[in-house]
């Protein structure tokens, strides 16, 4: 992206852009919170209207000795997380979970303009286009989602983590996180994670003390990096999505 339009578009500003609606593109119910959870907590926070979009239900994840129906449970979980963290509203899609491309592009693309027609979003937010975590239904959820934005001419933004975080995740975790450097990160946002945390906290170890994603979220502190995947105008021509590999 070039130095004009990055200005135009904001650049470590601290705050997210202003938006008055924003809807959330993500593959799995935790991804609401985990992932995106302080930076929709920051938009809510604008006084904007965020919609979440979870392409599957999340039942191909074990919750550890959970009993009843996993994919209502984790309905449940998304609901709760959506309650915590302030957005309007979530609804999930049916489509596959850990195999999310096989339900098909082009649906996957209807089910985001759908949910883009019922709340009008001035941009979408969603995982960065490499697997953050090594998940390939990410990059999926994110194709459809810029594919979508084309054609809605809206915005993307993507959750990246920057490359100190991600270095620090990889020697204490082993190598499962990508990362960016620090000069194509586009904005570091300001955020609070008290909320985020308290939505995350009925997930699986990983969110707990000594977990992966509670020191993630201790490295991250008080900033939230995020990416332009797109400009209204046209596609970001270095970010297309479609290039990572399954890790
Ligand atoms: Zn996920």
């Amino acid at each position: 992206m070039n130095r004009e339009v990055k200005h135009r578009m904001g650049r470590s500003v601290g705050v997210p852009p202003k938006w008055t609606s924003v809807l959330a593109v993500i593959a799995h119910p935790d991804d609401a919170s985990f992932g995106l959870g302080a930076i929709l907590d920051a938009f809510v926070f604008t006084g904007a209207k965020v919609e979440v979009l979870c392409l599957t239900h999340g039942q191909a994840w074990t919750l550890e000795g959970a009993p009843g129906d996993l994919a209502a449970l984790r309905g449940a979980e998304l609901a709760s997380a959506v309650d915590v963290l302030g957005p309007a509203g979530s609804e999930m899609a049916d489509c596959p979970d850990g195999a999310l491309s096989e339900a098909g592009q082009a649906r996957l693309v209807e089910e985001v303009i759908a949910a883009a027609d019922s709340c009008f979003p001035d941009g979408l937010l969603v995982f960065d286009t490499v697997a953050v975590e090594g998940h390939l239904d990410h990059v999926t959820a994110t194709s459809a989602g810029l594919m979508a934005a084309e054609t809605l001419a809206l915005p993307v933004l993507g959750w990246a983590l920057s490359e100190d975080v991600a270095a620090r995740l990889n020697l204490e975790f082993g190598n499962r996180f990508t990362s960016h450097q620090n000069q194509d990160i586009d904005l570091r946002v300001t955020v609070e994670r008290a909320r985020q945390r308290v939505a995350s906290h009925s997930l699986q170890d990983e969110a707990l003390p000594g977990g992966a994603r509670w020191r993630r979220l201790e490295l991250l502190a008080n900033t939230q990096s995020l990416r332009w995947l797109r400009t209204a105008g046209g596609a970001v021509g270095d970010r297309a999505p479609g290039t990572a590999q399954r890790r």
